[in-house]
């Protein structure tokens, strides 16, 4: 194997895709899998998964949602059973048609076969979203307006067809939460969907620190069977706007398909108004090509699965077991408070080949401890941000603290002038197309609302509405006419060319 110094990240300039995929794998985050289409999330990964969990399910739980377990199988009538939920999702499901094999006598791969006599008489869907098995069991749970509003959350896994695989970004299986609620008016249901944006907003700005907008999607662009979809849209470094998680107001579409009424307080029968909301392991994706560098992983201090690494320095045995000894009392100092630390004190790599595969797998900061900072009562500490400065070994724990927090904000910022900076405002149809066909970025712009005029900008310029922005995020100036027909403006628009 090649020493760690001679593997080589392909430089964004040169094929951001490629630097996405070296990133990803260098700092062991996933790796392809013998199934088509499938991810590993290896445990540098899932770690960070597991801590945008932690941090969500607070959220969730905080906001009066309570965690609870639905079946991986949907039978396919269920998904019959809402017209336009069905369309949206015919092309990607996958389907359990047989329960058992049987041998065939034949050698290797042929050996096995599906028993004909088990054929399953009503094919099983692996869900590809749990709206219909969630809202069969609503039906059976909710009788009266007293058992409203119902305030469910599932963590599982989740299958959609793809055959063309990009770690974390577009995979057959993939990891999410999904959110199902039902209420008893719609401006309750309207209410639940928009403050789920809100916590998901909360969520992607100060935990993963990338800056998002928030707004609804067009009728085009919409949830199957949804009534109204709200998104979050980020700007990646390669001026591609990534999806960030999505919250929808059902209406009484599902309650309709599935029945499920209540007994309002009057005596009358009703049906429920749902919500549906959820993000996923996409967010790894996000996270990465947010923040990254051509060194590697750049992870937020708030995500990072390792926050703080202790690299000690030494040439003889002697000053080996001094300067160990001071890491392994920083380790338990920082330790102490929470903070996710490693002491690597590994023999068979230079302090150099250490830095640089800490570097790639995104720990914020290095604190390396040589025998001259022992007797200085010192360490230096290195930003994967940049940056480098002895600190007092007396107060470490303040100064420690302090550089994560400066470092998270900071990575925040930065994405956020990044986005201003790739972000265009009042332009005219021409200067759209150009920028479309150039760097790209976000385009903000009129918008008649027509869908012809979304169906052209796409087919010519590869670009979509990404979101009907929130007041926060609109200009200050209200666009008067379609940035493509020129007829009079409904709403302002973002577009992007998104993953
Ligand atoms: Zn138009």
């Amino acid at each position: 194997m090649a020493p760690p110094q001679a593997r080589k990240i392909t430089p964004r300039t040169q094929d951001f895709s490629e630097w996405y995929n070296d990133v990803v794998m260098q700092a062991e985050l996933a790796d392809y899998s013998p199934v088509r289409g499938c991810m590993v999330i290896r445990p540098h990964g899932y770690r960070i998964w597991e801590l945008m969990q932690g941090a969500l399910d607070d959220m969730f739980k905080a906001t009066g949602h309570r965690n609870a377990y639905f079946p991986l199988f949907i039978p396919m009538s269920f998904l019959a059973k809402e017209a336009e939920h069905v369309a949206g999702f015919a092309k990607e499901v996958a389907l359990v048609t047989h329960t058992r094999l049987k041998a065939t006598g034949k050698p290797g791969a042929q050996a096995v076969m599906p028993d004909p006599a088990s054929e399953l008489e009503e094919p099983l869907v692996v869900r590809p979203t749990s709206e219909t098995i969630i809202y069969a069991m609503f039906a059976k749970w909710i009788q009266s307006y007293r058992d409203l509003p119902l305030l469910l959350n599932q963590w599982c896994n989740i299958v959609r067809w793809e055959f063309r695989t990009r770690l974390f970004l577009r995979t057959t299986e993939f990891l999410w939460q999904e959110g199902h609620t039902a209420h008893a008016t719609e401006a309750e249901a309207e209410a639940e969907a928009r403050q789920m944006l809100g916590v998901y907003r909360r969520f992607q700005e100060e935990w993963m620190a990338m800056p998002v907008i928030t707004g609804k999607k067009t009728e085009s662009e919409k949830f199957a069977g949804a009534l109204r979809t709200y998104a979050l849209e980020a700007l990646m470094q390669d001026n591609k706007a990534l999806q960030a998680g999505t919250s929808h107001n059902l209406g009484q579409n599902f309650a309709k398909a599935f029945t499920v009424q209540y007994q309002t307080a009057a005596g009358g029968l009703e049906y429920v108004w749902n919500t549906s909301w959820g993000v996923s392991t996409r967010m790894i994706g996000g996270l990465v090509m947010t923040h990254s560098d051509d060194n590697g992983l750049v992870a937020p201090p708030k995500l990072a699965p390792v926050q703080v690494v202790i690299v000690p320095i030494w040439k003889s045995e002697e000053e080996r077991s001094q300067v160990s000894g001071v890491g392994a009392q920083v380790k338990t100092e920082l330790e102490h408070v929470g903070m996710r630390v490693e002491l690597d004190l590994r023999d068979s790599l230079k302090p150099g080949a250490k830095y640089f595969e800490w570097e790639a797998k995104g720990v914020p900061l290095r604190l390396e401890i040589g025998p001259r900072d022992v007797a200085a009562g010192q360490a230096v500490a290195a930003r994967r941000t940049g940056g480098k400065a002895p600190v007092k070994l007396a107060g470490l724990l303040a100064a420690v603290q302090g550089a994560l927090n400066e470092i998270q904000t900071t990575l925040f910022k930065t994405a956020e002038q990044r986005r201003e900076a790739h972000t265009i405002r009042g332009v005219t149809k021409q200067q759209f197309v150009d920028f479309m066909k150039g760097v790209g970025g976000f385009a903000f712009g009129g918008f008649c609302g027509s869908g012809e005029c979304e169906a052209e900008i796409k087919q010519q310029t590869g670009a979509t509405i990404r979101v009907l922005p929130d007041p926060e995020f609109r200009s200050p100036e209200v666009p008067k006419t379609c940035l493509w027909c020129g007829k009079p403006s409904v709403a302002e628009a973002v577009w992007g060319q998104a993953y």
